[in-house]
């Protein structure tokens, strides 16, 4: 199918003099932001740079969008990408595709590199989102570098995770000083990536209630969650 793209493009990008300019652009964007800076000074920003290869019925999804290929394979980010966004994101460990919701939109991740964009009319907003997802699979490489691959258990209990498990470790007293209602509005609020774990102060306080939080979602989920 992909080979056909540009057939489907509104708007096809076929110069390779603007295709580098449209990458120089990204390269800039992400430099002036701290995530982007850090991953840079460390090194270790592995994708800079991208090809838009047209619009189309993105495969995974019943809607038109665009569908990129990045200029190197990311099949080993992709089980990291999924720990970062976990509760946020549905991930294929066969396959090693990662979807990803934003702002409305779902995007698919493909560990060749491809990834398609739903709801993308323009490739205006293509580069939009485009310019906030390399930023985010760059950080994924910085934790890779940090940390290492994850494991299949820590895959294995991140798959399985829900709010419930969180509330094994929270207080339960409903004490509203995270700022949510109660302890399970926070734990949902957690794993929509709106909260982090240390916001509450009383699961921060408490040391026994850390290690359960350690066991039940091992050290790097914990800390990834912001413990
Ligand atoms: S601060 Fe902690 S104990 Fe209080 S409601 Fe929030 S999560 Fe529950």
């Amino acid at each position: 199918m992909l080979p056909h793209a540009y057939k489907y493009s509104l708007q096809p990008v076929t110069d390779m003099a603007e295709r580098k300019a449209k990458a120089l652009d990204i390269f800039e964007l992400l430099s002036s932001c701290p995530w982007g800076t850090r991953a840079q000074e460390h090194g270790q920003k592995r994708i800079r740079s991208y090809e838009v290869l047209g619009f189309e019925r993105v495969p995974l999804l019943p809607c038109k969008g665009v569908v990129v290929k990045l200029e190197k394979p990311i099949g080993d980010v992709l089980p990291v990408l999924f720990l970062m966004n976990v509760g946020r994101c549905s991930y294929a460990p066969e396959e090693n595709v990662l979807t990803l919701r934003r702002g409305g939109r779902l995007i698919a991740l493909y560990p060749d590199g491809r990834v398609a964009i739903g709801r993308a009319w323009t490739e205006e907003a293509a580069r939009r989102v485009m310019a906030e997802l390399l930023d985010e699979i760059n950080a994924a490489y910085e934790e890779l570098a940090e940390h290492g691959p994850p494991s299949e258990e820590e895959v294995r209990r991140a798959l399985r995770l829900s709010w419930r498990d969180l509330m094994a470790f929270l207080p339960g007293t409903n004490c509203g000083d995270c700022g949510q209602a109660t302890c399970q509005a926070f734990a949902i609020s957690v794993l929509n990536g709106l909260a982090r774990l240390s916001e509450c102060p009383h699961l921060r306080a408490d040391g026994k209630k850390r290690d359960l939080a350690k066991r039940t979602l091992g050290s790097r989920l914990a800390r990834l969650l912001g413990l």
